[in-house]
This record gives structure tokens, sequence and C-alpha cells, in this order.
């Protein structure tokens, strides 16, 4: 019986499930750049010159390890446009079967897998997606029955049982969480090291061509194209990481600094989430680190929690509450998003700062996407259909599967808080505590109310007002709602107006 194995864009691994029981002799693998794929939003040119440039070179591996492979280009005659199409066509070409693939990391193209056998009449085979340590059916199990949805919880569960950083049974350095400890700002004296970058080869040189020629309308830049697009590659930046970034990763994680987008952050979710590396590679890499002495516990730590407890855990939760996570919008948020959230242009320094480096490198590190971009679409009560395409496109690590839970859940409190305690939302502040981006700007971060006032202090009082059914009673609000209460009443008065006032204008399309 010979057998087609569909390889996805994002499972580009030798250890893929799908490859394991393929015979070298008689099966046929498949990769295919299709148009559906590529435009069912309108992904970062960079995005789609990484994922294709990286399953051209993922081919040549298959076939350097023996495998049989059908590479089908974007610009080729054979070229069907959609999975389905390539798939039916290849299976006549070829008198296949049976098909196996990997789960799918999104919900759309699962369900429409699951159409597949019927329509091909022959066995579709949907194996676990092994890019993960725990398995959907973990986090289900860990789920079932409970009333709140904690990461740590989970964490601590999945650290115990893959015997990371313990101690016997205890965790390493005596707690499970140091991110107490994971909050300074960057001093001025201290400056990251560049990123590991790449020069395009041949191989992704053409594929850059391709990408203006066919993808010329998608938002992003594409001249400064400089991924790993290897495993070999991608190990390399994981290697670089954690000698020369790890050791104060922790201390500087939430930390943001004018005109500088790599901070001491690994750069690895576009490798782990394509496949390119395993995570638990970097987790082990990482621990290794604390027991060499080479990094402290803090760094080490929140790294490890970043990778086996946020991203283990925002999986298991997408599939745990999809299909109503796409559609949910409990604060009934229906503003629509502003344009500069596309091209940058506003006098808010730490929007057009994150929307800049958004643009130029398909990347923001987390606290930019969470604090800056995402507070900012939570106060102004951005539709979350529309931040949730917008923060689809945008990176080059996103897939619905890790995108949609960190939006919806994350940021925009849409889920009702199933993900957060509490929405994160901060007034300016939190921005000033965290970087230099307002001593750049045209707003006061001091002010409250009145034209020079930083819009994120007026527009968090709107939103904690507008909300305060919702909120009061939640304990982690409580002392919130009571300093409001306390507040100069007039002064509150002019703040909401002020927010009002701000939100009309991003409805009119003003410049804010
Ligand atoms: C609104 C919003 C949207 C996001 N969208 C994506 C997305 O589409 N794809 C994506 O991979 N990450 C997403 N994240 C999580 C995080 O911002 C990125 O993983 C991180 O910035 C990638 O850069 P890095 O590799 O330098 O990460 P580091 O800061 O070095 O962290 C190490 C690794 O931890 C993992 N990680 C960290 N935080 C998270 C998280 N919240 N969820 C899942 N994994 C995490 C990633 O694999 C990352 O590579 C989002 C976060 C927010 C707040
Ligand atoms: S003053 Fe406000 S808008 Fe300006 S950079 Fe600071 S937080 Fe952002």
């Amino acid at each position: 019986m010979s057998t087609l194995c569909l390889l996805l864009g994002d499972h580009l691994s030798l250890n893929m499930s799908s490859l394991s029981s393929i015979n070298k002799q008689t099966d046929t693998v498949l990769l295919c750049e299709v148009k559906a794929e590529a435009t069912y939003v309108k992904h970062h040119k960079a995005k789609i010159a990484f994922l294709f440039s990286a399953m051209r070179h993922f081919a040549i591996s298959l076939q350097d390890n023996g495998y049989k492979v059908e590479y089908v280009h974007y610009n080729d005659e054979n070229n069907q446009g959609s999975l389905f199409a390539q798939v039916q066509y290849m299976v006549k070409q070829l008198g296949i079967e049976k098909v196996v693939l990997a789960k799918p990391g999104e919900y759309r193209l699962f369900q429409d897998v699951e159409t597949w056998t019927a329509k091909l009449n022959i066995p579709v085979v949907v194996r676990d997606d092994n890019r993960f340590m725990a398995s959907e059916q973990d986090f289900t199990d860990w789920a079932e029955g409970k009333k709140q949805y904690r990461m740590e919880f989970f964490y601590r569960e999945v650290r115990r049982r893959f015997n990371i950083l313990m101690d016997d049974k205890q965790p390493v350095g005596g707690k499970w969480n140091f991110d107490a400890d994971n909050r300074e700002k960057l001093p001025k004296n201290l400056s990251p090291p560049e990123p590991t970058t790449f020069p395009p080869d041949a191989m992704t040189k053409d594929v850059i061509a391709l990408v203006k020629e066919e993808f010329g309308d998608h938002f992003g830049d594409i001249n400064d194209f400089h991924y790993a697009v290897t495993r070999e590659q991608a190990l390399e930046v994981l290697k670089v990481f954690i000698a020369d970034r790890l050791p104060k990763f922790g201390t500087y994680q939430d930390a943001m600094v004018q005109d500088q987008a790599w901070m001491y952050h690994s750069h690895v979710s576009f490798y782990i989430n394509a496949g390119m590396l395993h995570p638990e590679e970097a987790i082990l890499a990482a621990q290794e680190a604390y027991y060499s002495g080479h990094a402290p516990i803090n760094s080490v730590e929140g790294f490890i929690r970043q990778i086996l407890g946020w991203r283990e855990y925002m999986r298991g939760f997408y599939w745990y509450f999809m299909p109503g996570l796409k559609t949910d919008n409990y604060l009934q948020a229906v503003n629509a998003l502003p344009e500069f959230y596309w091209d940058g242009k506003t006098d808010m320094n730490c929007l057009s700062q994150c929307v800049k480096q958004t643009k130029e490198h398909a990347y923001a590190h987390h606290i930019q996407r969470l604090m800056v971009l995402g507070n900012f679409a939570l106060l102004a009560g951005l539709d979350p259909e529309q931040v949730n395409e917008w923060y689809l496109i945008v990176y080059a690590d996103a897939y619905e599967w890790v995108e949609l839970p960190n939006v919806s859940g994350m940021i925009l409190y849409s889920d009702g808080g199933h993900l957060a305690s509490k929405p994160y939302a901060a007034s300016g502040s939190y921005i000033n505590k965290m970087s230099n981006y307002c001593s750049h700007c045209h707003y006061s971060v001091k002010e409250k109310t009145g034209p020079q006032a930083c819009p994120f202090n007026y527009l968090y009082w709107g939103f904690i007002n507008k909300h305060k059914d919702k909120f009061e009673k939640n304990p982690r609000m409580a002392m919130i709602y009571r300093t409001m209460a306390k507040m100069d009443q007039t002064k509150l008065g002019h703040m909401l107006d002020d927010a009002d006032k701000f939100i009309i204008k991003l409805e009119q399309n003003e410049k804010v």
C-alpha cells in the first residue's frame, strides 16, 4: 500500500509523527506552497518568505535522508492552490492508497482535513502533533472539572512530570516562579548583543523575489530578511542565545528600549513553531546552563516557564476552548482597529515604535505585544476579530493555536477570564517604568488629562469605569475600584471625558 505523507509548512522536523511509519521505498512525502494557506490572511511578507524558504531547505534534508519527496513550488504548473486539491491531485497521479499527516495547528484546517476521508475515499490518518512536550489529552485531563484554568498550576504539573528544574519533589531554588526578579528596566550603559542573522542564500533569494512579486500588497518589509531557514541555523540561534543572552534574559525580560527590537530575548519562536527546533531541546539547553553555573535561576526558570509553561498551556487551551474562543467577546468590544496598527503613524511613541519594529522584522517581544499593542487594544475596546487578524498577520511566529489564546485570552479578556484572573490593563506609568519610550513621546506620561496627557492614562480609567459591573467584585481588582471611589470626582470626570473624546477621534480616523 503506498502512502502519501503530507507535511504542512510548520511541520519541518525529521521526527514529525507523520513521518514515523513512512516506507522510504514506496511512500511519498508531499510539501506544497499553496495560495490558500499563504493568503487566507495577508501574512507579513517575511513570514511567507521564512516558511517557503524553510520548506524548500527541509525538502533537501528529507531527500538526503532517503525520502521520496514531491515538492510543489508556488508557481509550478501542477500547483492546485489548496492543500486538499493538491493532495487529491497527488492521490490520483501516484495511485496513493492512504494519506497521513500530523494534526494541523489551526482549527479551520483540522475541520477541513476531517472531511478528506469521505471526499478521497481512502483512509486519511491524522497523528498527534508531537512538536510539544505535553499532549492535548494531558491538558484536557488537567482542565476537566476545573472552574479556573491558571497556567501556573499546569506548569508545575508538567515540570514535575518531565523533571525539569526539580530537586527531588521540590522546585530548584526553592520557588516555582522567579517572575518577581524579572522586572528591571534596561540600564543606559547596557547594550544587548546583536541578533544572530544569516544572509540569504540563493534559495532564499529566489523566495524573496517570489514574495515581492506575488505578495507585494501584504504587510511588512522584506529587504532585511535574515532569519534562519535550516535546522542547523536555528540550532545556532539557540546556542548563541544560551551563551550570550540567557544570563540577562530574566532580569530584562520585560524591558523595552527605543529603537531596540531584540533585547535579551531568544528569537526562537519562529523555529520552534515551525518544527525546526523541539521545545525540549531549548528547555534542556537552558537547564544545563543553570547547572553549569552559566546562567542564574531567575533567567533559566523564566525562559523555561515561557516554553514549558506558556507555550504548552496555550496550545492545550486553544484546542480545549475552540471553537468558542474564536467568537468570544465578553467585553463587547466593537471599535475598529486604527490605521496606525499598519503604518505606525501615531504620536504615541510606544505604539509607533512597536508597529515600526513589527513591520521591519515580523517580530516584537512579549511585553511589546502584551503591554503596549495589546494594552491599547484592550483599553480602546478594539474588536477582537480585527485584533486577532492583525496579530495573525504581522508576526512570523503566528499560528492560530498560539496567537488566539494570547490575544483573546491574555490581552482582550474576550474569554471572560478563563485564561487570566484579571485584565492586563495598565496606564502609561507601566510603560514608563519598563521603557524609555515616554522620554521620546509627544505626550506627557505624567499628565492625566488635557491635550498633552498620555492617552493610556485616561483610557485606563475609562476602561475601569466602563466595565465596573464586570470587575468590581473581582478580588484582584477591588483595590482599583476603591482608589477610583476615593479619587477627586471632578478630575475623574475629566479623564472619562478625555477617554470618550479620544475614542471618537479614533472612530473618525483622526491622527492621535
Ligand atoms: C498578544 C500576543 C500575541 C502573541 N502571539 C504569538 C504568536 O503568534 N506566536 C508565538 O509563538 N508567540 C506569541 N506570543 C507570545 C510571545 O510574545 C512570543 O512567543 C515571543 O515574543 C517570541 O519571541 P522570542 O522567541 O524572542 O521569545 P522569548 O521571550 O525568548 O521566550 C521564549 C519562548 O517562550 C515561548 N513563549 C513565550 N511567551 C509565550 C506565550 N505567551 N505563548 C506561547 N509561547 C510563549 C515562545 O516559544 C518563545 O520563543 C504572543 C504574545 C502576546 C501577548
Ligand atoms: S507618554 Fe504614553 S503614549 Fe507616550 S510613550 Fe509613554 S505611554 Fe506611550
